[in-house]
Protein backbone atom coordinates (compact mmCIF):
# COMPACT_ATOMS: atom_id res chain seq x y z
CA UNK A 1 0.00 0.00 0.00
CA UNK A 2 1.40 3.36 -1.02
CA UNK A 3 1.12 6.10 1.65
CA UNK A 4 1.78 9.72 0.18
CA UNK A 5 5.05 10.73 2.17
CA UNK A 6 4.07 14.69 2.34
CA UNK A 7 1.35 13.50 4.23
CA UNK A 8 3.06 10.92 6.30
CA UNK A 9 5.43 13.57 7.12
CA UNK A 10 3.11 16.33 7.96
CA UNK A 11 1.00 13.81 10.09
CA UNK A 12 4.33 12.33 12.15
CA UNK A 13 5.17 15.72 13.06
CA UNK A 14 1.75 17.22 14.17
CA UNK A 15 1.63 13.72 16.18
CA UNK A 16 4.82 14.70 17.73
CA UNK A 17 4.45 18.24 18.16
CA UNK A 18 1.06 17.59 20.08
CA UNK A 19 2.14 14.75 21.91
CA UNK A 20 5.66 16.22 22.88
CA UNK A 21 4.47 19.25 24.03
CA UNK A 22 1.84 17.60 26.10
CA UNK A 23 3.92 14.85 27.83
CA UNK A 24 6.67 17.64 28.10
CA UNK A 25 4.39 19.65 30.06
CA UNK A 26 3.48 16.65 32.29
CA UNK A 27 7.21 15.33 33.04
CA UNK A 28 7.59 19.10 33.89
CA UNK A 29 5.72 19.70 35.98
CA UNK A 30 6.23 15.96 37.82
CA UNK A 31 9.92 17.24 37.77
CA UNK A 32 9.11 20.94 39.37
CA UNK A 33 7.47 19.18 41.97
CA UNK A 34 10.07 16.64 43.33
CA UNK A 35 12.42 19.84 42.55
CA UNK A 36 10.73 21.52 44.81
CA UNK A 37 10.30 18.59 47.51
CA UNK A 38 14.27 18.22 47.05
CA UNK A 39 15.19 22.04 48.19
CA UNK A 40 12.60 21.70 50.98
CA UNK A 41 14.71 18.64 52.11
CA UNK A 42 18.14 20.57 51.73
CA UNK A 43 16.22 23.73 53.25
CA UNK A 44 15.27 21.43 56.26
CA UNK A 45 18.78 19.69 56.55
CA UNK A 46 20.79 22.85 56.25
CA UNK A 47 19.05 25.12 58.78
CA UNK A 48 19.97 22.35 61.38
CA UNK A 49 23.12 22.53 60.34
CA UNK A 50 22.60 26.76 61.01
CA UNK A 51 21.72 25.78 64.55
CA UNK A 52 24.72 23.56 65.20
CA UNK A 53 27.24 26.22 63.88
CA UNK A 54 25.50 28.49 65.88
CA UNK A 55 25.82 25.85 68.79
CA UNK A 56 29.45 25.80 67.75
CA UNK A 57 29.78 29.51 68.45
CA UNK A 58 27.95 29.92 71.19
CA UNK A 59 30.06 27.52 73.34
CA UNK A 60 33.16 28.45 71.95
CA UNK A 61 32.73 31.96 73.54
CA UNK A 62 31.27 30.81 76.64
CA UNK A 63 34.05 28.03 77.14
CA UNK A 64 36.72 31.08 78.31
CA UNK A 65 34.46 33.08 80.51
CA UNK A 66 33.54 29.96 82.71
CA UNK A 67 37.26 28.70 82.95
CA UNK A 68 38.07 32.68 83.99
CA UNK A 69 35.03 32.78 86.17
CA UNK A 70 36.37 29.67 88.07
CA UNK A 71 40.46 30.29 87.74
CA UNK A 72 39.33 33.68 89.85
CA UNK A 73 37.58 31.91 92.47
CA UNK A 74 40.29 28.71 92.95
CA UNK A 75 41.72 28.45 96.49
CA UNK A 76 45.25 28.97 94.92
CA UNK A 77 44.46 32.15 93.21
CA UNK A 78 42.59 33.31 96.16
CA UNK A 79 45.64 32.49 98.91
CA UNK A 80 48.20 34.79 96.40
CA UNK A 81 45.35 37.71 96.06
CA UNK A 82 45.15 37.26 100.19
CA UNK A 83 48.74 36.80 100.47
CA UNK A 84 51.41 37.37 97.61
CA UNK A 85 54.12 35.66 99.13
CA UNK A 86 56.55 33.52 96.82
CA UNK A 87 55.25 30.25 98.14
CA UNK A 88 51.37 31.49 96.44
CA UNK A 89 52.95 32.57 93.45
CA UNK A 90 54.66 29.62 92.92
CA UNK A 91 51.19 27.71 93.53
CA UNK A 92 49.07 29.98 91.31
CA UNK A 93 51.58 29.61 88.41
CA UNK A 94 51.26 25.60 88.54
CA UNK A 95 47.52 26.23 88.86
CA UNK A 96 47.84 28.29 85.38
CA UNK A 97 49.99 25.94 84.02
CA UNK A 98 47.62 22.93 84.69
CA UNK A 99 44.86 24.91 83.44
CA UNK A 100 47.07 25.76 80.05
CA UNK A 101 47.88 21.89 79.31
CA UNK A 102 44.53 20.84 80.50
CA UNK A 103 42.86 23.12 78.12
CA UNK A 104 44.99 24.15 74.90
CA UNK A 105 42.92 26.84 74.14
CA UNK A 106 44.52 29.86 75.42
CA UNK A 107 47.67 31.29 74.24
CA UNK A 108 48.51 33.09 77.87
CA UNK A 109 46.75 32.91 80.52
CA UNK A 110 48.25 35.84 82.22
CA UNK A 111 48.19 37.39 85.92
CA UNK A 112 48.55 41.32 85.81
CA UNK A 113 49.80 43.58 88.72
CA UNK A 114 47.80 46.37 89.44
CA UNK A 115 50.48 48.86 88.16
CA UNK A 116 50.66 46.76 84.77
CA UNK A 117 53.71 44.45 84.98
CA UNK A 118 53.29 40.82 84.36
CA UNK A 119 53.29 38.80 87.34
CA UNK A 120 52.47 35.31 86.07
CA UNK A 121 52.70 34.37 81.93
CA UNK A 122 52.01 31.03 80.94
CA UNK A 123 51.91 30.73 77.30
CA UNK A 124 51.11 28.31 74.74
CA UNK A 125 53.35 27.39 71.59
CA UNK A 126 53.46 24.54 68.98
CA UNK A 127 51.62 22.53 71.27
CA UNK A 128 53.62 23.07 74.41
CA UNK A 129 53.18 25.41 77.60
CA UNK A 130 55.58 27.11 79.36
CA UNK A 131 55.73 29.60 82.15
CA UNK A 132 57.66 32.27 80.95
CA UNK A 133 60.96 33.57 83.10
CA UNK A 134 60.74 36.31 84.73
CA UNK A 135 63.11 38.45 82.87
CA UNK A 136 60.87 38.11 79.96
CA UNK A 137 57.76 39.57 81.78
CA UNK A 138 56.65 42.75 80.50
CA UNK A 139 54.88 45.96 81.41
CA UNK A 140 51.36 46.15 80.26
CA UNK A 141 50.22 49.14 81.74
CA UNK A 142 49.30 51.32 78.59
CA UNK A 143 47.13 48.55 76.71
CA UNK A 144 43.83 48.96 76.20
CA UNK A 145 42.62 45.68 77.67
CA UNK A 146 44.28 46.52 80.83
CA UNK A 147 43.01 49.80 80.93
CA UNK A 148 39.16 48.21 80.51
CA UNK A 149 40.00 44.94 82.81
CA UNK A 150 41.31 47.68 85.56
CA UNK A 151 38.02 49.54 85.33
CA UNK A 152 35.45 46.56 86.00
CA UNK A 153 34.07 46.04 89.47
CA UNK A 154 34.64 42.42 91.03
CA UNK A 155 31.78 40.95 89.07
CA UNK A 156 32.72 42.23 85.38
CA UNK A 157 34.53 40.24 82.82
CA UNK A 158 36.06 42.27 79.59
CA UNK A 159 35.68 40.49 76.89
CA UNK A 160 38.17 42.14 73.37
CA UNK A 161 37.09 42.15 69.79
CA UNK A 162 37.51 39.03 68.09
CA UNK A 163 40.71 40.12 66.08
CA UNK A 164 44.13 38.64 64.78
CA UNK A 165 47.21 39.02 66.95
CA UNK A 166 49.94 41.07 66.48
CA UNK A 167 53.77 40.98 67.11
CA UNK A 168 55.66 43.70 67.50
CA UNK A 169 53.25 45.72 65.60
CA UNK A 170 52.84 43.33 62.67
CA UNK A 171 50.08 40.20 61.69
CA UNK A 172 51.47 37.24 62.95
CA UNK A 173 51.61 34.75 60.52
CA UNK A 174 49.94 31.96 60.37
CA UNK A 175 47.07 34.08 61.46
CA UNK A 176 46.50 34.11 65.20
CA UNK A 177 42.66 34.70 65.74
CA UNK A 178 42.39 35.78 69.53
CA UNK A 179 39.66 37.22 71.54
CA UNK A 180 41.01 38.46 75.12
CA UNK A 181 38.63 37.27 78.03
CA UNK A 182 39.95 39.37 81.57
CA UNK A 183 38.89 39.94 85.37
CA UNK A 184 39.64 42.40 87.40
CA UNK A 185 40.81 40.67 90.89
CA UNK A 186 40.39 41.87 94.36
CA UNK A 187 41.56 40.23 97.75
CA UNK A 188 39.27 39.07 100.06
CA UNK A 189 39.01 42.72 101.53
CA UNK A 190 38.01 44.02 98.37
CA UNK A 191 41.70 45.66 97.53
CA UNK A 192 42.09 45.54 93.74
CA UNK A 193 45.10 43.36 92.93
CA UNK A 194 45.52 43.19 89.18
CA UNK A 195 43.43 41.39 86.10
CA UNK A 196 44.09 37.89 85.49
CA UNK A 197 43.73 37.47 81.53
CA UNK A 198 43.24 34.72 78.99
CA UNK A 199 44.39 35.22 75.47
CA UNK A 200 42.27 32.48 73.74
CA UNK A 201 43.05 30.96 70.79
CA UNK A 202 39.36 30.88 68.54
CA UNK A 203 41.07 29.47 65.35
CA UNK A 204 39.78 25.72 66.55
CA UNK A 205 36.06 27.32 66.91
CA UNK A 206 36.80 28.79 63.08
CA UNK A 207 37.86 25.49 61.46
CA UNK A 208 35.25 23.56 63.22
CA UNK A 209 32.75 25.88 61.98
CA UNK A 210 33.95 24.85 57.94
CA UNK A 211 33.46 20.74 58.44
CA UNK A 212 29.76 21.04 59.74
CA UNK A 213 27.58 18.91 57.65
CA UNK A 214 30.73 18.35 55.18
CA UNK A 215 31.09 14.76 55.95
CA UNK A 216 28.16 13.81 53.80
CA UNK A 217 29.61 13.90 50.42
CA UNK A 218 27.13 12.46 48.79
CA UNK A 219 24.59 15.91 49.21
CA UNK A 220 25.00 19.00 48.23
CA UNK A 221 27.48 20.80 49.91
CA UNK A 222 27.06 24.40 51.63
CA UNK A 223 29.88 26.79 52.60
CA UNK A 224 29.91 27.67 56.28
CA UNK A 225 30.76 31.48 56.67
CA UNK A 226 31.04 33.62 59.83
CA UNK A 227 31.18 37.65 59.48
CA UNK A 228 30.99 40.56 61.76
CA UNK A 229 29.00 42.75 61.34
CA UNK A 230 30.75 44.90 58.53
CA UNK A 231 30.87 41.61 56.49
CA UNK A 232 34.50 40.91 56.68
CA UNK A 233 34.71 37.11 56.91
CA UNK A 234 35.94 35.63 60.29
CA UNK A 235 35.61 31.96 58.76
CA UNK A 236 35.02 31.73 54.46
CA UNK A 237 34.70 27.72 53.90
CA UNK A 238 34.65 28.84 50.43
CA UNK A 239 37.57 31.13 50.29
CA UNK A 240 39.58 31.11 53.08
CA UNK A 241 42.05 34.03 51.28
CA UNK A 242 39.34 36.29 51.92
CA UNK A 243 38.77 35.69 55.54
CA UNK A 244 40.02 39.01 58.08
CA UNK A 245 39.66 41.64 55.57
CA UNK A 246 39.68 44.28 58.24
CA UNK A 247 43.04 43.64 59.58
CA UNK A 248 44.55 43.39 56.16
CA UNK A 249 43.02 46.50 55.71
CA UNK A 250 41.35 44.83 52.23
CA UNK A 251 37.71 46.63 52.43
CA UNK A 252 36.18 45.19 49.57
CA UNK A 253 36.97 42.01 50.79
CA UNK A 254 33.36 41.57 52.30
CA UNK A 255 30.22 39.68 52.12
CA UNK A 256 28.34 42.65 50.05
CA UNK A 257 31.02 42.93 47.74
CA UNK A 258 30.40 39.34 46.65
CA UNK A 259 27.02 39.10 47.15
CA UNK A 260 25.09 42.87 47.18
CA UNK A 261 21.35 41.73 46.75
CA UNK A 262 22.07 39.07 49.83
CA UNK A 263 23.83 41.07 51.95
CA UNK A 264 21.36 43.62 52.69
CA UNK A 265 19.64 41.11 54.43
CA UNK A 266 21.96 39.09 55.86
CA UNK A 267 22.89 42.40 57.70
CA UNK A 268 19.08 43.99 58.52
CA UNK A 269 17.28 40.64 58.90
CA UNK A 270 17.48 38.42 62.16
CA UNK A 271 17.94 35.63 59.48
CA UNK A 272 16.13 33.94 57.21
CA UNK A 273 16.22 32.00 53.49
CA UNK A 274 17.24 33.84 50.17
CA UNK A 275 17.30 31.90 46.85
CA UNK A 276 18.32 32.90 44.30
CA UNK A 277 20.69 32.41 40.69
CA UNK A 278 23.65 32.80 43.16
CA UNK A 279 22.50 29.22 45.64
CA UNK A 280 20.27 29.05 48.45
CA UNK A 281 21.58 31.23 51.62
CA UNK A 282 20.25 30.13 55.42
CA UNK A 283 21.16 33.04 57.43
CA UNK A 284 21.46 34.21 61.30
CA UNK A 285 22.24 36.35 63.84
CA UNK A 286 24.61 35.17 66.39
CA UNK A 287 25.48 36.66 69.78
CA UNK A 288 27.43 34.42 71.80
CA UNK A 289 27.67 37.72 74.53
CA UNK A 290 24.10 38.10 74.78
CA UNK A 291 23.03 37.62 78.32
CA UNK A 292 20.04 35.18 76.54
CA UNK A 293 23.28 33.22 75.60
CA UNK A 294 24.79 33.36 78.40
CA UNK A 295 21.65 32.67 80.32
CA UNK A 296 21.99 29.24 78.97
CA UNK A 297 25.28 28.78 80.52
CA UNK A 298 23.88 29.87 83.93
CA UNK A 299 26.11 33.09 83.84
CA UNK A 300 23.60 36.11 83.28
CA UNK A 301 23.76 38.49 85.34
CA UNK A 302 20.82 38.12 86.57
CA UNK A 303 20.22 34.42 87.09
CA UNK A 304 22.37 33.81 90.04
CA UNK A 305 24.41 36.08 92.78
CA UNK A 306 27.63 35.02 91.06
CA UNK A 307 26.21 35.96 87.68
CA UNK A 308 28.99 38.39 86.05
CA UNK A 309 28.52 41.25 83.48
CA UNK A 310 30.26 41.52 80.39
CA UNK A 311 31.90 44.32 78.85
CA UNK A 312 33.06 43.78 75.26
CA UNK A 313 34.89 45.95 73.01
CA UNK A 314 32.84 44.82 69.98
CA UNK A 315 29.21 43.88 69.37
CA UNK A 316 29.56 40.79 68.88
CA UNK A 317 26.80 40.53 66.79
CA UNK A 318 27.93 37.84 64.18
CA UNK A 319 26.41 36.85 60.77
CA UNK A 320 26.26 33.17 60.38
CA UNK A 321 25.62 32.59 56.59
CA UNK A 322 24.98 28.53 55.08
CA UNK A 323 25.78 29.03 51.48
CA UNK A 324 24.57 26.04 49.02
CA UNK A 325 26.37 27.22 45.17
CA UNK A 326 24.22 26.64 42.39
CA UNK A 327 26.36 23.59 41.47
CA UNK A 328 26.46 22.11 44.70
CA UNK A 329 22.59 22.75 44.97
CA UNK A 330 22.49 21.27 41.59
CA UNK A 331 24.03 17.87 42.27
CA UNK A 332 21.44 15.87 43.53
CA UNK A 333 19.08 17.46 40.97
CA UNK A 334 17.82 15.19 38.59
CA UNK A 335 18.73 17.38 35.49
CA UNK A 336 22.18 17.33 36.61
CA UNK A 337 22.44 13.13 36.75
CA UNK A 338 24.32 11.78 33.94
CA UNK A 339 21.84 9.86 32.66
CA UNK A 340 19.23 12.42 32.39
CA UNK A 341 20.21 13.99 28.79
CA UNK A 342 20.53 10.63 27.17
CA UNK A 343 17.54 9.51 28.93
CA UNK A 344 15.49 12.57 27.67
CA UNK A 345 16.96 12.56 24.30
CA UNK A 346 16.15 8.65 23.76
CA UNK A 347 12.39 9.43 25.15
CA UNK A 348 11.73 12.21 22.02
CA UNK A 349 13.49 9.63 19.97
CA UNK A 350 10.88 7.09 20.62
CA UNK A 351 8.18 9.45 20.85
CA UNK A 352 9.45 10.44 17.34
CA UNK A 353 9.02 6.86 16.42
CA UNK A 354 5.93 6.11 18.21
CA UNK A 355 4.38 9.51 16.29
CA UNK A 356 5.51 7.59 13.20
CA UNK A 357 4.31 4.58 13.96
CA UNK A 358 0.95 5.75 14.87
CA UNK A 359 0.78 8.24 11.66
CA UNK A 360 1.60 5.03 9.44
CA UNK A 361 -1.04 3.29 10.88
CA UNK A 362 -3.72 5.64 10.74
CA UNK A 363 -2.62 6.75 7.35
CA UNK A 364 -2.89 2.82 6.49
CA UNK A 365 -6.33 2.34 7.81
CA UNK A 366 -7.62 5.57 5.71
CA UNK A 367 -5.88 4.49 2.39
CA UNK A 368 -7.36 1.02 3.23
CA UNK A 369 -10.98 2.62 4.26
CA UNK A 370 -10.74 4.59 1.23
CA UNK A 371 -9.93 1.53 -1.22
CA UNK A 372 -12.38 -0.29 -0.03
CA UNK A 373 -15.12 2.50 -0.28
CA UNK A 374 -13.31 3.08 -3.89
CA UNK A 375 -13.87 -1.01 -4.38
CA UNK A 376 -17.67 -0.87 -3.16
CA UNK A 377 -18.05 1.94 -5.48
CA UNK A 378 -16.37 -0.20 -8.51
CA UNK A 379 -18.43 -3.54 -7.47
CA UNK A 380 -21.51 -1.33 -7.13
CA UNK A 381 -20.77 -0.33 -10.71
CA UNK A 382 -19.96 -3.45 -12.17
CA UNK A 383 -23.50 -4.36 -10.45
CA UNK A 384 -24.82 -1.69 -12.53
CA UNK A 385 -23.10 -1.48 -15.68
CA UNK A 386 -22.98 -4.22 -18.90
CA UNK A 387 -19.47 -5.58 -19.50
CA UNK A 388 -19.66 -5.72 -22.93
CA UNK A 389 -21.12 -2.29 -23.44
CA UNK A 390 -20.06 -0.23 -20.53
CA UNK A 391 -23.58 0.98 -20.75
CA UNK A 392 -25.92 0.52 -17.32
CA UNK A 393 -27.29 -2.86 -17.49
CA UNK A 394 -31.25 -3.77 -17.13
CA UNK A 395 -31.42 -3.59 -13.07
CA UNK A 396 -30.00 -0.34 -12.90
CA UNK A 397 -32.13 1.03 -15.91
CA UNK A 398 -35.40 0.49 -13.92
CA UNK A 399 -34.08 1.74 -10.72
CA UNK A 400 -33.27 4.99 -12.69
CA UNK A 401 -35.94 5.14 -14.94
CA UNK A 402 -38.25 4.61 -12.05
CA UNK A 403 -37.18 7.76 -10.39
CA UNK A 404 -36.70 10.00 -13.33
CA UNK A 405 -40.53 9.03 -14.15
CA UNK A 406 -41.65 9.52 -10.60
CA UNK A 407 -39.71 12.98 -10.90
CA UNK A 408 -41.55 13.39 -14.00
CA UNK A 409 -44.95 13.15 -12.08
CA UNK A 410 -43.75 16.12 -9.74
CA UNK A 411 -43.00 18.44 -13.19
CA UNK A 412 -44.83 17.17 -15.83
CA UNK A 413 -42.55 17.43 -19.22
CA UNK A 414 -42.33 15.27 -21.97
CA UNK A 415 -40.56 11.80 -21.81
CA UNK A 416 -39.98 9.40 -24.25
CA UNK A 417 -38.84 6.06 -24.32
CA UNK A 418 -37.41 4.13 -27.60
CA UNK A 419 -36.66 0.18 -27.80
CA UNK A 420 -33.86 -0.75 -30.23
CA UNK A 421 -33.04 -4.12 -31.37
CA UNK A 422 -30.61 -4.93 -34.11
CA UNK A 423 -31.88 -6.64 -37.00
CA UNK A 424 -31.41 -10.21 -37.78
CA UNK A 425 -28.15 -9.79 -35.22
CA UNK A 426 -28.35 -13.73 -35.45
CA UNK A 427 -27.34 -13.84 -38.84
CA UNK A 428 -24.22 -12.11 -37.95
CA UNK A 429 -23.08 -13.77 -35.45
CA UNK A 430 -23.36 -16.94 -37.56
CA UNK A 431 -21.94 -15.11 -40.41
CA UNK A 432 -18.76 -13.28 -39.09
CA UNK A 433 -18.62 -15.05 -36.09
CA UNK A 434 -19.42 -14.06 -31.80
CA UNK A 435 -16.50 -12.29 -31.70
CA UNK A 436 -17.22 -10.01 -34.54
CA UNK A 437 -21.08 -9.94 -33.02
CA UNK A 438 -19.65 -8.55 -29.54
CA UNK A 439 -17.51 -5.83 -31.91
CA UNK A 440 -21.06 -5.09 -33.44
CA UNK A 441 -22.79 -4.75 -30.04
CA UNK A 442 -19.97 -2.22 -28.59
CA UNK A 443 -19.89 -0.44 -32.00
CA UNK A 444 -23.67 0.24 -31.95
CA UNK A 445 -23.59 1.38 -28.12
CA UNK A 446 -21.42 3.69 -28.82
CA UNK A 447 -23.24 4.99 -31.73
CA UNK A 448 -26.07 5.30 -30.07
CA UNK A 449 -24.48 7.16 -27.33
CA UNK A 450 -23.02 9.51 -29.36
CA UNK A 451 -26.25 10.77 -30.90
CA UNK A 452 -28.27 10.95 -27.32
CA UNK A 453 -27.63 13.80 -24.75
CA UNK A 454 -26.22 12.97 -21.54
CA UNK A 455 -29.38 13.39 -19.90
CA UNK A 456 -30.77 10.50 -21.72
CA UNK A 457 -31.05 7.25 -19.72
CA UNK A 458 -29.53 4.04 -22.23
CA UNK A 459 -29.31 0.81 -21.33
CA UNK A 460 -28.49 -2.81 -22.52
CA UNK A 461 -31.56 -4.81 -21.95
CA UNK A 462 -29.98 -8.34 -22.88
CA UNK A 463 -28.64 -9.59 -26.12
CA UNK A 464 -29.13 -7.48 -29.02
CA UNK A 465 -31.90 -5.01 -27.30
CA UNK A 466 -30.88 -1.56 -25.95
CA UNK A 467 -33.36 1.11 -24.12
CA UNK A 468 -33.31 4.84 -24.26
CA UNK A 469 -35.59 6.94 -21.49
CA UNK A 470 -35.51 10.24 -23.29
CA UNK A 471 -36.15 13.06 -20.30
CA UNK A 472 -38.13 16.50 -21.73
CA UNK A 473 -38.53 15.15 -25.17
CA UNK A 474 -41.31 15.20 -27.24
CA UNK A 475 -42.30 11.94 -29.52
CA UNK A 476 -41.48 14.13 -32.31
CA UNK A 477 -37.83 14.64 -30.71
CA UNK A 478 -37.78 11.24 -30.19
CA UNK A 479 -38.56 10.02 -33.45
CA UNK A 480 -36.19 12.63 -34.70
CA UNK A 481 -33.10 11.11 -32.61
CA UNK A 482 -34.63 7.71 -33.24
CA UNK A 483 -33.83 8.86 -37.18
CA UNK A 484 -30.20 9.95 -36.25
CA UNK A 485 -29.43 7.32 -34.41
CA UNK A 486 -30.56 4.56 -37.98
CA UNK A 487 -28.61 6.65 -40.31
CA UNK A 488 -25.51 6.73 -37.70
CA UNK A 489 -25.29 3.09 -36.95
CA UNK A 490 -26.35 2.52 -40.79
CA UNK A 491 -23.44 4.42 -41.72
CA UNK A 492 -20.76 3.52 -39.10
CA UNK A 493 -18.25 1.30 -40.86
CA UNK A 494 -18.18 -2.50 -39.15
CA UNK A 495 -15.51 -4.57 -40.35
CA UNK A 496 -15.34 -8.26 -40.20
CA UNK A 497 -12.20 -9.91 -39.43
CA UNK A 498 -11.54 -10.41 -42.90
CA UNK A 499 -12.31 -7.07 -43.27
CA UNK A 500 -15.73 -6.99 -45.09
CA UNK A 501 -18.25 -4.41 -44.87
CA UNK A 502 -21.37 -5.43 -42.34
CA UNK A 503 -24.33 -4.19 -42.72
CA UNK A 504 -26.12 -3.18 -39.44
CA UNK A 505 -29.71 -1.36 -38.72
CA UNK A 506 -31.61 -1.20 -36.06
CA UNK A 507 -35.55 -1.25 -35.33
CA UNK A 508 -36.76 1.06 -32.83
CA UNK A 509 -40.27 1.63 -31.29
CA UNK A 510 -41.33 4.95 -29.48
CA UNK A 511 -43.62 5.41 -26.68
CA UNK A 512 -44.66 8.25 -24.59
CA UNK A 513 -45.30 9.07 -21.42
CA UNK A 514 -48.94 10.21 -20.91
CA UNK A 515 -52.55 9.82 -18.91
CA UNK A 516 -53.59 6.36 -20.55
CA UNK A 517 -49.64 5.58 -20.53
CA UNK A 518 -48.97 6.63 -16.79
CA UNK A 519 -46.00 4.08 -16.16
CA UNK A 520 -42.47 2.79 -16.93
CA UNK A 521 -43.87 -0.67 -17.23
CA UNK A 522 -46.84 0.31 -19.58
CA UNK A 523 -44.40 2.28 -21.72
CA UNK A 524 -42.15 -0.13 -22.35
CA UNK A 525 -44.16 -2.47 -22.79
CA UNK A 526 -45.91 -0.11 -25.64
CA UNK A 527 -42.25 0.86 -27.02
CA UNK A 528 -42.02 -3.21 -27.12
CA UNK A 529 -44.82 -3.52 -29.22
CA UNK A 530 -43.88 -0.90 -31.31
CA UNK A 531 -40.60 -2.79 -31.78
CA UNK A 532 -42.41 -5.87 -33.03
CA UNK A 533 -44.23 -4.13 -35.20
CA UNK A 534 -41.17 -2.31 -37.11
CA UNK A 535 -39.81 -5.90 -36.82
CA UNK A 536 -43.03 -7.18 -38.50
CA UNK A 537 -43.32 -4.39 -40.68
CA UNK A 538 -40.08 -4.57 -42.57
CA UNK A 539 -37.04 -3.49 -39.86
CA UNK A 540 -34.48 -0.69 -40.13
CA UNK A 541 -37.68 1.22 -39.12
CA UNK A 542 -39.21 3.57 -36.28
CA UNK A 543 -42.66 3.11 -35.15
CA UNK A 544 -44.48 4.64 -32.31
CA UNK A 545 -46.96 3.17 -29.87
CA UNK A 546 -48.75 5.55 -28.57
CA UNK A 547 -48.46 8.59 -30.66
CA UNK A 548 -49.88 9.77 -34.00
CA UNK A 549 -46.65 9.74 -35.54
CA UNK A 550 -46.54 7.63 -38.94
CA UNK A 551 -45.15 4.38 -39.57
CA UNK A 552 -42.49 3.88 -41.95
CA UNK A 553 -39.14 2.84 -42.24
CA UNK A 554 -36.24 4.47 -40.81
CA UNK A 555 -35.64 7.80 -42.81
CA UNK A 556 -31.89 8.13 -42.80
CA UNK A 557 -32.34 11.35 -44.84
CA UNK A 558 -34.71 12.74 -42.52
CA UNK A 559 -33.38 16.01 -40.11
CA UNK A 560 -36.42 17.76 -39.30
CA UNK A 561 -39.38 16.91 -37.41
CA UNK A 562 -42.28 14.74 -38.31
CA UNK A 563 -45.67 16.68 -38.01
CA UNK A 564 -47.97 15.19 -35.21
P1 LIG B 1 -34.62 -9.89 -35.35
O1 LIG B 1 -34.25 -9.04 -36.51
O2 LIG B 1 -35.98 -10.41 -35.45
O3 LIG B 1 -34.38 -9.18 -34.08
O4 LIG B 1 -33.70 -11.14 -35.40
P2 LIG B 1 -32.40 -11.39 -34.56
O5 LIG B 1 -31.61 -12.43 -35.13
O6 LIG B 1 -31.70 -10.10 -34.33
O7 LIG B 1 -33.02 -11.87 -33.16
P3 LIG B 1 -32.86 -13.16 -32.32
O8 LIG B 1 -33.55 -12.85 -31.00
O9 LIG B 1 -33.40 -14.28 -33.10
O10 LIG B 1 -31.36 -13.38 -32.04
C1 LIG B 1 -30.58 -12.67 -31.19
C2 LIG B 1 -29.25 -13.27 -31.10
O11 LIG B 1 -28.34 -12.48 -30.40
C3 LIG B 1 -29.29 -14.60 -30.37
C4 LIG B 1 -28.05 -14.61 -29.52
O12 LIG B 1 -27.21 -15.69 -29.78
C5 LIG B 1 -27.36 -13.35 -29.89
N1 LIG B 1 -26.74 -12.75 -28.76
C6 LIG B 1 -27.32 -12.46 -27.59
N2 LIG B 1 -26.41 -11.86 -26.76
C7 LIG B 1 -25.23 -11.81 -27.44
C8 LIG B 1 -23.94 -11.32 -27.13
O13 LIG B 1 -23.68 -10.80 -26.06
N3 LIG B 1 -22.99 -11.41 -28.09
C9 LIG B 1 -23.23 -11.94 -29.30
N4 LIG B 1 -22.25 -11.98 -30.21
N5 LIG B 1 -24.43 -12.42 -29.60
C10 LIG B 1 -25.45 -12.36 -28.72
MG1 LIG C 1 -32.56 -8.54 -33.17
MG1 LIG D 1 -33.83 -9.47 -30.13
Amino acid sequence: MYIPRTKFLILSISLFLGLASLLSALVYSAYRFTEDRRLDVIRARESGYLAVSEQIIKRAMFEPIADLNVVTQLPVVRHYLNNPNPENLAAMTRAFLAISKAYRRYYKIRFIANDGIEIVRVSRQQNLSYVTPESELQNKADRYFFKAAMALDEKGLYVSPLDLNMENGKLEVPYKPMVRFARHVYDDNGNSKGIIIYNYDAQEMLDELKVVGSSELAEALHVVMLMNEDGYWLSNGHAPEKEWGFARDKSAEVFGNQFPSVWPHVSQEEGGTIFNEEGMFLFKTVRPLDSASLGNWGLAPQSADDGIAITSAQAYRWKLVLWLPPLSLSKTSLSAQAFTWPLVILFYVLLALTSAGFAYLLLQRKLRRQLQAEHMLEMERQAHTDVLTGLINRRRFLELAKREIARHLRRPEPLSLMMLDIDHFKRINDTYGHATGDEVLKLFAATCSSVLREIDLFARLGGEEFVALLPNTTVNQAELIANRICKAVALAPVLSENQEQINVTVSIGISRLTDEFPGLDVILQAADQALYEAKQTGRNKVVCANCSVGLGTCDKNKTSLNPI
